[in-house]
């Protein structure tokens, strides 16, 4: 066992370039530990995390705003506060901020994340025009 305590006030966050698209900022919850890395990440609105997988999966908790997630051949599904997701491993994914909301999840990624392409503004649009097809259906 081990115990973590919380950041000491002050300890600046990291914002992270290279594997996200927008402004991302990302606090580890704990330092990586037996191949599971927690990270407490901030999207804003329109920022989104490239493609890729976790080795052995990821689980992101909604705790503010509300964004995308979206698997590799699907549709973008919206998540919000609250919402908890499982990503199985080796599954391509992205996830991010809606287009006129940040979004913060604690992400619980287990084994080695492996990065892609960046997710692009066409694919990146689908998620706003699946929420316009979801509303204009009520
Ligand atoms: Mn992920």
């Amino acid at each position: 066992m081990k115990v973590f305590h919380g950041r000491a006030s002050g300890t600046p966050s990291e914002q992270r370039g290279g594997t996200f698209t927008g402004t991302v900022w990302a606090d580890p919850v704990m330092p990586a530990t037996d191949g599971v890395t927690i990270n407490t990440v901030f999207f804003a609105p329109g920022a989104r995390t490239f493609w890729h997988a976790h080795e052995h999966g990821q689980i992101l908790h909604v705790t503010a705003g509300q964004g995308w997630i979206c698997a590799h051949g699907g549709q973008p599904q919206p998540i919000r506060q609250g919402d908890v997701v499982w990503i199985a491993p080796n599954e391509r994914h992205w996830h991010g901020g809606s287009a006129a909301s940040y979004m913060v999840h604690i992400a619980i990624s287990i084994g080695t994340t492996h990065w892609q392409e960046a997710v692009s503004e066409h694919d990146y649009a689908q998620a706003g025009a699946a929420a316009s097809a979801h509303r204009a259906v009520g």
